[in-house]
């Protein structure tokens, strides 16, 4: 039996990974689950899971949802980010889902690193921001980092399990990182100027978080998902081709040296890669429907339009200046989409912020985490000051 803990039980992947464990209660237990404010969708939850401990993020939702549970359930109520990171370095604990949206998972993701558990990578982010120090700090405990992200987990089902950080050894040539395209795909540049966060909201293929989803819109998903698939398969950007395909069927692809081209195909649906993590390296059911490839009929390949899309490039030259970039970058990404998600900036101008924000910053080796988390708060407020002169 696996004892698990989901950080962002409230969100997509969370729900996800609910709906997985619950096909399975004689495999996986739930130990503690993770909200930010969401009250009533928690309580809802741990009526249903009846979890050890229920975290919020935020202190007064805390209260509200122990004022709100049920006692008979026996479920206990913690407070903020020192909660999170209690549940996810529990010595009852082996699996951490870490599915917080942003930087806000990263320390709780790396407190479940740190303890050695079963980190399963929803929370790109965390990655992005802390790269090289993250890794050391899963080598150093012996912890299993197994990709949730529907690419990096397919890239990983198409490696040899004990080369994921050898691709050399493995004979691999390159990495094939697939991409949706997102809701703009075929959107000119002057279009762009007039989308809504609606728009940018309502994916083609898949249903997720808001964040993500602009993200997606904008293919900084796919520039922070590069810089995660170096960090994952230590490996350069130049080894990793972004390849559009709008059907999102092949998550990704491994080119080898001789010629093999193996890819990981599967409904756009998240409950496949964390059934995977979940349960790896068994397969169990995850409740998704079979592929059928008659009626898909074709799948299609495009290159990423770098000039409608910048902001991939900007996360590949964070990648490449390395140090505290793809921190800055990240952190002015978050403010930019929060901007655009409440109506204060243009879908066009999220990769105008976020260029200013890094032009504007000196970049250095962060020493540890505190300094790592000092340049992220340095950021926010270096890219909120560029909001008035952005902002229409
Ligand atoms: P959602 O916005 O749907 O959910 C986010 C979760 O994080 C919620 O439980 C939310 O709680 C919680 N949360 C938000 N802010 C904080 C905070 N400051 N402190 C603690 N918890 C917080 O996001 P998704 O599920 O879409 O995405 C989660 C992560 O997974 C992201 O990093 C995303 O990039 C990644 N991912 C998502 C995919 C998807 O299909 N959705 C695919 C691949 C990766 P509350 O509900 O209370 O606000």
């Amino acid at each position: 039996m696996r004892n698990v803990t989901i950080l962002g039980a409230t969100g997509s992947i969370g729900q996800s990974t609910l709906d997985v464990i619950r096909r399975h209660p004689d495999r996986f237990a739930v130990h503690a689950l993770t909200a930010s404010t969401r009250v009533d969708e928690m309580v809802s939850l741990c009526r249903d899971f009846r979890p050890r401990f229920a975290v919020m993020a935020d202190v007064t939702a805390a209260a509200r949802l122990a004022e709100q549970l049920p006692r008979d359930l026996g479920t206990e109520v913690l407070a903020g980010e020192t909660g999170l990171c209690e549940v996810a370095s529990a010595g009852e604990v082996d699996t951490v889902m870490a599915a917080i949206v942003g930087a806000a998972g990263l320390a709780p993701t790396l407190a479940a690193a740190k303890a050695g558990k079963r980190v399963l990578l929803a929370n790109k982010e965390a990655l992005v921001m802390s790269g090289q120090m993250f890794m050391d700090a899963v080598a150093e405990s012996g912890a299993e980092l197994l990709p949730i992200d529907s690419e990096h987990n397919a890239i990983f089902q198409c490696l040899p399990s004990d080369q994921m950080r050898n691709l050399g050894g493995a004979g691999v040539r390159r990495i094939l990182l697939t991409a949706s395209g997102g809701p703009f795909r075929t959107f000119s540049r002057e279009a762009l100027r007039d989308v809504t966060p609606a728009q940018a909201c309502a994916h083609p293929n898949w249903s997720m978080g808001r964040k993500i989803s602009v993200d997606s819109a904008s293919l900084m998903n796919k520039g922070l998902e590069l810089i995660e698939a170096c960090w994952l398969f230590d490996t350069r950007p130049e080894m990793v081709e972004v390849h559009i395909h709008p059907e999102s069927i092949i998550h990704s692809m491994v080119d080898y040296v001789d010629g093999s081209v193996l890819a990981q195909l599967g409904s756009p649906d998240m409950r496949t890669p964390i059934a995977n993590g979940l349960a790896w390296p068994e397969r169990i059911d995850a409740g998704v429907k079979p592929l059928d490839l008659f009626a898909l009929g074709q799948f299609n390949f495009e290159r990423p339009d770098l000039e409608r899309f910048p902001c991939l490039r900007l996360a590949a030259e964070a990648f490449e200046s390395g140090g505290t970039a793809p921190a800055v970058l990240n952190a002015a990404n978050e403010v930019a989409v929060s901007a655009f998600l409440n109506g204060n900036l243009r879908f066009i101008d999220i990769p105008v912020m976020i260029e200013r924000t890094l032009s504007c910053m000196t970049m250095e080796v962060a020493e540890d985490f505190d300094a790592l988390f000092a340049k992220d708060r340095e950021a926010r407020a270096r890219a909120q000051e560029q909001l008035p002169l952005i902002a229409v």
